[in-house]
């Protein structure tokens, strides 16, 4: 039998901090006993580990437990504010931002209006903004860790590019390397709609779910899937631009150049185009768009309840194609146009029930987010809090 190498031991011994601080994260408080009997690693083994996370500040001792007999065991617990992690949202008119401890609990909020015409007045933009955020951190042992981003476009998940982001006009984007010019710690650059599938898988409602679509219904129409329990993101992490599908080449031209993509119909972006030549005009700025033509569809305006409606058979339609496609258990419906959820949802409904035998729709349940306005801003956090986890 061969002896193990160095490179063996530490590989075992990253292998146990990491189940053991994934328990912890888990189960809140613990006795070492517990940890060994969850974990099925020794006592002794189960002692070095906790001894040397204490020591680096990611475990601290909580108190005592209880005991039939003998001594109480000392309590351990894992150190959420041992470092803080920022979540931010690219998105087409808006910057988010959040601080959240090792728990992925929000200790701090930003938002900033952004009209990047160059991708380096985003890049100064971010750097200001993170800059900002970094002064709100509460006083850690490792402060700031790791940045998340999450951004309306296509990226190139491993390299941290944004390859092209049709609703804006900066992109490509090295994002990953531009921003190591002032950010000195892991950044993770995702697809705001993975982002917050990521988000929802880990902490929302698709937690028990390993099959789902994540929509996100905003100016654009971008989708994040789940397939087996994981992220699928295809050959270069470009997987799940379902809002360019083309649905009809004579229709309008969309943002990335082909005309009648489904995002033309599904989005604040549609319902604009839908809304240009209602009464009253419209007044107000396309962030404000959904909210107006709400009010507007409430106080019975024939126009916005129609355009509104248009919008919710189409997103019906499209999720007939999804459901044949992939056969998801739970399609989520997420981003800005949630907000107007009373109007899309009969219309989707009415649409789904009309398809027929499809036996792919009969079981799928659509749901919207309880996180709609900060699923991807969350689930940006989430990616860096995983970036800082797997590192420990
Ligand atoms: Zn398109």
């Amino acid at each position: 039998m061969t002896r193990p190498t160095r490179a063996d031991l530490n590989t075992l011994r990253h292998h146990n901090r990491q189940v053991i601080v994934d328990i912890m994260r888990r189960y809140g408080s613990l006795s070492r006993a517990e940890l060994a009997r969850l974990t099925r690693l020794s006592k002794v083994t189960v002692s070095e580990v906790v001894d040397d996370l204490v020591a680096e500040g990611y475990l601290r001792a909580v108190g005592l437990g209880t005991a039939d007999m003998g001594r109480k065991p000392m309590l351990m617990a894992f150190k959420e504010s041992a470092g803080f992690v920022l979540g931010i949202e690219v998105a087409p008119r808006i910057v988010r931002l959040i601080v959240t401890d090792l728990m992925g609990d929000i200790v701090a909020t930003f938002e900033e209006s952004v009209v990047a015409a160059a991708g380096d007045d985003l890049i100064r933009a971010l750097c200001a903004l993170i800059s900002k955020a970094r002064n709100h951190l509460p006083q850690s042992r490792y402060g700031l860790m790791a940045v998340g981003i999450a951004i309306s476009g296509w990226v190139d998940f491993a390299q941290g590019v944004v390859v092209a982001a049709p609703n804006m006009t900066w992109a490509p984007l090295a994002l990953q390397e531009r921003l190591a010019s002032c950010v000195h710690v892991p950044i993770i650059v995702d697809n705001e709609a993975n982002a917050a599938l990521a988000y929802e898988h880990g902490h929302g409602i698709l937690r028990d779910v390993d099959h789902a679509v994540y929509l996100s219904v905003g100016y654009g129409l971008g989708s994040g899937m789940l397939m087996n329990g994981a992220v699928y993101r295809g050959h270069k992490g470009m997987a799940g631009e379902m809002g360019h599908m083309v649905l009809d080449p004579a229709g309008p031209l969309c943002t990335c150049g082909n005309h009648g993509c489904w995002e033309m119909y599904s989005s604040e972006k549609a319902l604009q185009r839908m809304m240009s030549g209602c009464t009253p005009a419209l007044t107000v700025n396309e962030g404000d768009l959904t909210h107006w033509a709400i009010q507007q569809a409430r106080q019975g305006a024939p126009c916005a309840r129609q355009a509104l409606r248009a919008v919710g058979r189409s997103l019906g339609q499209g999720i007939i194609n999804i459901a044949n496609l992939l056969n998801p258990q739970t399609l989520v419906v997420g981003n800005g146009m949630v907000e107007a959820w009373e109007f899309l949802e009969p219309e989707m409904m009415a649409v789904l029930s009309q398809a027929g035998l499809s036996a792919t729709t009969q079981d799928l349940i659509v749901t919207p987010s309880p996180h709609y306005q900060d699923a991807a801003v969350r689930g940006a956090a989430a990616l860096a809090c995983d970036a800082v986890i797997a590192r420990i």
